[in-house]
C-alpha cells in the first residue's frame, strides 16, 4: 500500500484520468431521470435502506447519494482504513446519526468517556434523543457497560484539555459494544482508531479536513453494516452534506498531512515557549513531557497534534484579557484551519457542559495554524502581557 501522503492525494480520485478530467466534477443535480418505474423504484429501495446505488442506476435524489460527496467518503474511508465512510452536514449530524443508529437498533444506552466536545457532551446529556448516559473514567468503561449499552464514546485528544486516552484499552474494555472515537483533534494523518479496535471514527471535518474556515461538515468511518445503518438515517432524517462542501473536503484531504505536520511542528514550538513564559500557569500539549504520561504518541498517534491548551495566571480575568488582546490570532471558536484561533472554552464551546465538567475558567485553547511561529509568539506575548 502507498504512503498515506500519496494515498491523501490520490484516494477518491484513480478513475479520473479515465474519464478525461484531472479533478472531480461537481455534481448538483438533486434529482435524477429515472429509466422506467420499475427500476426506479428499486433503486430508491436500494438507497433508502442503507445501500448503495445499483451499478447503472439512478441515484434517484440527492438526499439520498451524491456521486461528489461519494467520492470523498470514499477518500476518506481510504486514509481512515475503514470500508466506508458516511459524510453529514456537520459533526453535530454525524453523531446525532450514530445515537439514532443505535436506537434503531434496540440499545438506549452510552457509555462516555469526558472530557469531549461541548456540543457532543451536551446532546448526550440532555436526553434530547431519549439516550442514557453513563459517564465514566477511562478505568470505569467496562463496570458501566449495560446489556442496552449500544455505545462506548470516546475523544482523544479531548476538547479542550488535549487528555489521551489509550484506544486499546478502551476497546478491550468495551469488549463486543461498539466504541465510537472522535478523531477530529488527531486526523487519520496523526491516529486511525479502527487499527486499534475501534468501530466508528468520527470527524468534524469542519476542523483539520477542510482546514480553510469555510465548509461546515462531519463523517464517520466505519463496516459496511455501520454505514448502511448511518446513511439511512441520514436518507431519512436528512443530514446529508452539499456537494459543494463535499468536494472542498476532498480537496481538503490532499493537502492534509502536509498542513498537520506544519502545523504540528510549530505547535510544538509555541508550547515549549508557553511553558516558559511567566504568565503561563500550565500548558496541556501531549507533545509536552507530562502531558503523557501512558506514552500514547509514538504508540497510538504519531505526533501530537496542533491544538493546545494553557492556564494564565489570574484565572478567568487574566485569561478574558489574553483572548480579547490578541490581534493576529483571531479570538474565536472552531481549530484545524490554516488561521491560529484561540477561544476561551468555559464560556464558549464548553458552555453547555455540566458545570462539574466544564473547564477551568484560567483555560484558554489555541489551534495553531501555518503563521509563521516568530510572529504568533510576539502577538501572544503582547497578549499575555495584556493580561
Ligand atoms: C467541532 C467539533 C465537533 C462538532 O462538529 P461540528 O462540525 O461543529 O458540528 C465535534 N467534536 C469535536 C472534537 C469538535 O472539535
Amino acid at each position: 500500500m502507498n504512503a498515506l501522503e500519496t494515498r491523501a492525494v490520490h484516494a477518491g480520485r484513480r478513475d479520473l484520468a479515465g474519464l478525461g478530467v484531472h479533478v472531480p466534477s461537481i455534481d448538483l443535480s438533486t434529482t435524477n431521470p429515472l429509466a422506467d418505474v420499475e427500476s426506479g423504484g428499486d433503486d430508491y429501495e436500494a438507497m433508502a435502506t442503507g445501500g448503495r446505488p445499483i451499478p447503472g442506476g439512478s441515484f434517484v435524489y440527492g438526499r439520498l447519494w451524491n456521486p461528489t460527496v461519494a467520492r470523498f467518503e470514499d477518500a476518506l474511508a481510504e486514509l481512515e482504513g475503514s470500508a466506508e465512510a458516511v459524510a453529514f452536514a456537520s459533526g453535530m449530524a454525524a453523531v446525532t446519526a450514530s445515537l439514532l443508529a443505535m436506537t434503531a437498533s434496540g440499545k438506549r444506552h452510552v457509555v462516555a468517556v469526558r472530557p469531549l466536545y461541548g456540543g457532543t457532551d451536551h446532546l448526550l446529556d440532555n436526553g434530547l434523543l431519549g439516550v442514557e448516559v453513563t459517564f465514566a473514567g477511562p478505568k470505569e468503561i467496562a463496570q458501566a457497560l449495560r446489556p442496552d449499552t449500544g455505545l462506548v464514546i470516546v475523544e482523544t485528544p479531548a476538547n479542550p484539555t488535549l487528555e489521551l486516552l489509550d484506544l486499546d484499552d478502551v476497546c478491550a474494555q468495551a469488549g463486543d459494544v461498539p466504541v465510537l472515537v472522535d478523531n477530529t483533534f488527531a486526523t487519520p494523518v496523526l491516529q486511525q482508531p479502527i487499527r486499534h479496535g475501534a468501530v466508528l471514527v468520527m470527524h468534524s471535518a469542519t476542523k483539520f479536513i477542510g482546514g480553510h474556515g469555510d465548509v461546515i461538515a462531519g463523517v464517520i468511518a466505519t463496516n459496511a453494516e455501520w454505514a448502511a445503518a448511518l446513511r439511512r438515517v441520514r436518507a431519512v432524517t436528512g443530514g446529508i452534506l452539499h456537494p459543494l462542501a463535499g468536494y472542498l473536503l476532498h480537496r481538503g484531504l490532499q493537502t492534509l498531512p502536509v498542513r498537520v505536520r506544519a502545523q504540528q511542528a510549530s505547535a510544538q514550538l509555541i508550547a515549549e515557549w508557553l511553558d516558559a513564559h511567566p504568565a503561563v500557569e500550565v500548558v496541556h500539549f501531549p507533545g509536552l513531557p507530562g502531558c503523557d504520561p501512558d506514552g500514547v504518541v509514538g504508540r497510538q498517534m504519531a505526533g501530537p497534534g496542533s491544538v493546545l491548551a494553557f492556564e494564565v495566571v489570574g484565572g478567568y480575568p487574566a485569561a478574558a484579557a489574553v483572548a480579547n488582546a490578541c490581534k493576529l490570532i483571531c479570538h474565536a471558536v472552531s481549530l484545524g484551519g490554516t488561521e491560529t484561533l484561540i477561544e476561551h472554552p468555559a464560556s464558549l464551546t464548553h458552555r453547555p457542559v455540566a458545570a462539574e465538567a466544564r473547564p477551568n475558567p484560567g483555560l484558554l485553547r489555541i489551534s495553531i495554524g501555518l503563521e509563521a511561529v516568530e510572529d504568533l509568539c510576539v502577538d501572544l506575548d503582547s497578549a499575555l502581557r495584556a493580561g
